[in-house]
């Protein structure tokens, strides 16, 4: 057993490490820049970068990274050793507070969405000091934001921390008209991450997971989820050596896991932290992944991250939680007091009217061909934005919109008017798991997250329209001679305005497709058609006033979007074409004519025997291989008239209209042959053999 407590944050330049490293006077300013968004100068960085190389060469570091959230989603580093030759041929170890402070990456080969020609290829790193600096396999590694040497966000990070700043300010402003000066205003977040663990042989085995993460063929297993045993189910133990490994290595990067567990799928679990600051909560989450996926390979296991790695099979997500927090305590607690009540309902009005009103952006935010295959499917919430409240919650917002009064037992009226809610019990609030957005006590879960994507867009949009919302209602009682009362009539009229986006109803059901679409509700199926919410006037607008998003880099990140579906498509189809012409064709090939064999050999033997059970099995064989062959002719041929598409926005519904349903109809074709085909002759393992094991 680790001593935790002694384990937890080691590898990190924490507060505590600095309080005990740094000089007073530099701890001061240092704490000021991480609290209150003070710049920092050199001379402090100086003197910081000392003291976090001394820490890190004492814990066995020789090289320095800017760890940076390119485009791409994932994270980015280039190692740089400490060393400094000196004249007498020996090296001393520096670090400046330039080297902390800022980096010069040759940016070029990373996506910018035309941004930044490959001729002008400098982009810089900027030290994000909110989010600690950490060692990773004897690396000291650097939390940065990205951008251009013209200052464009060429990276996740950045509008992020600027959808942060956003949100602070408009809280501020609100908090203020309820009397309340606070310092620190920031968003919170606890990311639930769910991943499959398989095993690396079969993994090995098959080319459609090692290169696109899900499996493009196999029938539906014998047993899928139906038992529900696996389900918080007992560990098996080679996987619960994988999460005791995985918590000690988190632990140690101050990264608070705290819940582990199997889940609904098969070989599927899920890992959740303790929420943190959002920033920091995401770069935790993409440690975490990294981890996984590391760490799996210690136990002959491989970590999937993919959205929907195993069709008929639940996907994977990564519920969002989160919240607003105000030096430390949470703004969307309901709380006990009257007065603290108003305040909560009008942050609670704030987040309805930001999701109703821009819900196509929330929908843009989590759009991925990964994605594509988890929302609107069974397990998953639909395509479709709505909000869950709970019962209580909603009886509330309904005696708002009609001035009527809310009874609840042990009720007490305020005499604000404003009905007092009850104290929730957070098990009230939680018993929706199809909702896409579900107020869950204290917090809002944004369920739609594929358990791939980083949460940056996410939560920079989620950030942002929040900012908006509390922006418009700051604007509209400030001055106002009867706060109470004009925040009262605002909220009923907002409220009046958004309760469509309200649903407590099972998001699952064809019903709430149609009812949606009457309440004149979004539904984005597919990501082509997400995305171009990227580009919406009203959007670009909403960024570029809140500071997140200039129109370029709007458009640019629309375009890097688009472009990396059709990559992604692009190679699945590949993929699929490859698999069925050069692993499955042959194998079904032999075994037909293993069959053609035995019924030539029993028809030379006597022809009274009875062949016909496998001459209709050889028609089955033949017709699958004609079939199969046929299909992949169909997708070479939709690739093909995909890559000619031009446009990146063509290109892109190109692949989901023409490449995907060919992969789809080649796959069937093969799936049928699964179930027919000897086991011994299948070339891949199956489903069955996958997902259960020991
Ligand atoms: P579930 O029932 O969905 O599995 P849990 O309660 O186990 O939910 O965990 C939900 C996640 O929500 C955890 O990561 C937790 O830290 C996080 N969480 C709790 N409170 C907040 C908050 N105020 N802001 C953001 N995340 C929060
Ligand atoms: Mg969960």
């Amino acid at each position: 057993m680790p001593n935790v407590t002694e384990l937890y944050g080691s590898l990190v330049f924490n507060d505590h490490v600095m309080q005990e490293r740094l000089p007073r006077a530099t701890y001061k300013l240092l704490a000021q820049t991480i609290k209150e968004g003070q710049p920092l100068n050199l001379e402090v960085a100086n003197v910081v970068a000392h003291a976090m190389k001394e820490w890190a060469i004492e814990l066995g570091a020789t090289h320095y990274t800017h760890w940076f959230q390119p485009l791409t989603g994932i994270t980015s580093e280039k190692h740089d050793s400490f060393i400094n030759p000196s004249e007498d041929g020996r090296v001393l170890l520096s670090f400046s507070g330039k080297e902390l402070i800022q980096g010069e990456p040759d940016a070029s080969s990373f996506p910018s969405g035309g941004v930044r020609s490959t001729f002008e290829a400098r982009g810089y790193t900027a030290w994000d000091p909110t989010s600690y600096a950490f060692i990773k396999d004897g690396v000291l590694c650097i939390p940065t934001a990205f951008a251009s040497y013209t200052g464009e966000a060429l990276d996740k990070k950045t509008p992020l921390l600027r959808s942060m700043n956003a949100i602070s300010r408009e809280a501020k402003r609100v908090l203020a008209l309820f009397g309340k000066t606070v310092m620190q205003v920031s968003t919170t977040v606890g990311p639930e991450q769910e991943y499959f663990l398989i095993k690396e042989e079969d993994y090995a085995e098959r080319l459609d997971l090692i290169l696109t993460g899900r499996t493009l063929f196999g029938s539906a297993p014998c047993k899928g989820q139906e038992l529900e045993e696996h389900y918080f189910g007992a560990i098996r133990p080679t996987v619960a050596r994988f999460m005791d490994e995985l918590d000690e290595e988190l632990w140690k990067l101050g990264i608070p896991a705290k819940t582990k567990h199997n889940e609904v799928a098969p070989a599927q679990h899920e890992l959740a932290p303790v929420f943190l600051t959002t920033n920091a909560a995401i770069d935790g989450n993409l440690l975490t992944m990294e981890l996984m996926r590391k760490l799996a390979s210690h136990h002959g296991l491989v970590c999937l991250q993919h959205e929907k790695p195993f069709e008929g099979i639940n996907g994977s997500g990564k519920h969002n939680n989160w919240s607003i927090s105000a030096d430390g305590s949470n703004l969307l607690d309901p709380g006990s007091t009257p007065f603290e009540n108003l305040q909560f309902l009008v942050f609670l009005t704030a987040v309805i009217k930001a999701v109703d009103e821009y819900q196509g952006l929330l929908r843009m935010s989590v759009a991925s061909a990964g994605n594509d295959h988890r929302l609107g499917a069974n397990e998953a919430p639909p395509a479709i934005i709505s909000i869950f409240l709970g019962d209580e919650l909603e009886a509330v917002v309904r005696a708002i919109v009609d001035s009527t009064e809310y009874t609840f037992t042990g009720d007490v009226r305020m005499d604000l008017g404003v009905p007092v809610l009850p104290t929730f019990i957070k098990d009230n609030t939680d018993r929706n798991r199809t909702s896409p957005f579900a107020f869950t006590g204290n917090k809002f879960e944004f369920r739609m997250p594929g358990s791939e994507i980083n949460l940056s867009d996410a939560n920079t949009v989620l950030n942002t329209i929040v900012a908006k919302a509390l922006a418009d209602f700051a604007d509209a009682v400030e001055g106002a001679s009867d706060f109470a009362k004009t925040a009262q009539d605002y909220m009923k009229q907002v409220l009046t305005d958004h309760q469509r986006i309200i649903f407590n109803g099972d998001g699952y059901g064809a019903e709430w497709q149609e009812e949606a679409e009457k309440r004149g509700l979004l539904n984005l199926k597919s990501t082509p058609e997400a995305l171009s919410q990227y580009i919406e006037p009203a959007n670009i607008e909403l960024f570029e006033k809140y500071g997140v998003l200039s129109k370029v880099e709007a458009e640019s990140r629309y375009e890097v979007k688009l472009e990396h579906y059709s990559k992604k498509v692009n190679i699945e189809g590949l993929v699929t074409a490859r698999m069925a012409h050069a692993r499955f064709l042959p194998a079904i090939i032999e075994y037909s004519s293993v069959v053609a064999d035995s019924i030539a050999a029993k028809k030379s033997v006597s022809s009274k025997l009875d062949t016909s059970a496998e001459e209709a099995l050889l028609e089955k064989l033949t017709g699958g291989i004609n079939a199969i062959t046929a299909n992949i002719e169909i997708l070479e041929a939709a690739i093909k008239e995909a890559v000619a598409t031009e446009g990146a926005l063509a290109n892109a519904t190109a692949y989901r209209e023409k490449v995907i349903p060919a992969m789809e109809a080649l796959r069937a074709a093969v799936d049928e042959q699964e179930i027919v085909v000897g086991h011994d002759y299948w070339p891949v393992p199956t489903y069955n053999h996958m997902l259960f094991y020991t």
